[in-house]
């Protein structure tokens, strides 16, 4: 079994990038990708856990990129974690999302319902913080039931407790992968809500012309029929297809690591050609520097 899309305590997962890999290896996945919210600081633990467990770990992340209105996720596969354009926009971009939860608190606070800073890094425990960890924190508080509530009431955008984060321009986080070594790829499509499917394939051109190389096809919340768009999409565009549950531990329970909510099935073809491109670009980006 292969899964390219997981989340630790890195970003906003409930496991250990330690016992992230032990899980894989109880489900028995051969092989588990690490894709962290816009930050690469699970990876050298991972790697450690997958060398132990005798499972192949793929480097990875996930970008939070600017899109509107709504969200766009961008995956970079075996990028090298210490490259130092990536490190350093990370860093910037970590410092955001901390002014960000703090801005946050203070809505939060103006709401009626008081809350502190430190309560929402305790809940992230040092790794990239996000709302999941704001909602963690309420719950604890006994403001919202659960972390569905507390984003269907106050956190998501359009919600009075939403702050804008500053997110990274498309172009700029394939870019960052590129020069990583690593294959930029769109995660989960369906998030993006286009409006038609000539909506999602003209966004998918724009990313082609600036260096797209794979699309997430296989995903928990994709329906049949999305996965066939967009392998559709694949084909016409020369795209790698990917695949991966998005496993966050506690904070999305339906979701199983490999099998995401059942019937997840990350053909082993796909891994084979998306590790091919992870060589190629890796060698290119040696060569360069
Ligand atoms: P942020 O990175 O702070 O913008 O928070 C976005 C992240 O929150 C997403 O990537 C999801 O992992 C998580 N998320 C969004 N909605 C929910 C929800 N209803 N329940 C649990 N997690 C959620
Ligand atoms: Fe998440
Ligand atoms: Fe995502
Ligand atoms: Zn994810």
């Amino acid at each position: 079994m292969i899964d390219l899309h997981s989340h630790s305590t890195a970003s906003d997962g409930s496991l250990t990038p330690a016992e992230l890999v032990a899980l894989a290896r109880d489900s028995g996945l051969a092989v588990l990708g690490l894709t962290d919210h816009d930050t690469v600081d699970g990876i050298a633990a991972a790697q450690a856990a997958a060398a132990q467990h005798g499972l192949r770990l793929v480097p990875g992340l996930e970008f939070s990129a600017e899109y509107e209105p709504g969200t766009m996720h961008l995956l970079a596969y075996g990028i090298d974690p210490v490259a130092p354009a990536l490190t350093q926009k990370l860093a910037s971009l970590r410092g955001d999302r901390g002014s960000r939860s703090a801005r946050i608190v203070a809505r939060l606070c103006e709401l009626g319902m008081p809350l502190t800073i430190e309560e929402v890094q305790a809940a992230a425990g040092g790794g990239s913080i996000g709302r999941p960890h704001v909602a963690r924190a309420m719950i604890a508080r006994g403001y919202v039931a659960s972390t569905d509530e507390a984003f269907a009431q106050w956190l998501n955008q359009g919600r009075p407790g939403f702050v804008p984060q500053e997110r990274i321009a498309p172009a700029e986080a394939i870019a960052l992968t590129l020069q990583a070594g690593g294959v930029p790829v769109l995660a989960h499509p369906y998030q993006l809500k286009p409006t038609s499917s000539e909506h999602l394939e003209q966004i998918v051109r724009g990313l082609c012309d600036v260096g797209l190389q794979g699309i997430e096809v296989h995903y928990s919340r994709h329906r049949p029929e999305q996965m066939a768009e967009y392998a559709g999409l694949a084909q016409k565009y020369g795209l790698l297809v990917t695949g991966g549950s998005d496993f966050h531990g506690a904070s999305k329970p339906d979701i199983r690591l490999g099998t995401g909510t059942g019937s997840l099935s990350v053909p082993e073809a796909a891994l084979v050609l998306l590790l091919e491109r992870i060589a190629e670009n890796q060698a290119k980006a040696v060569a360069v520097r």
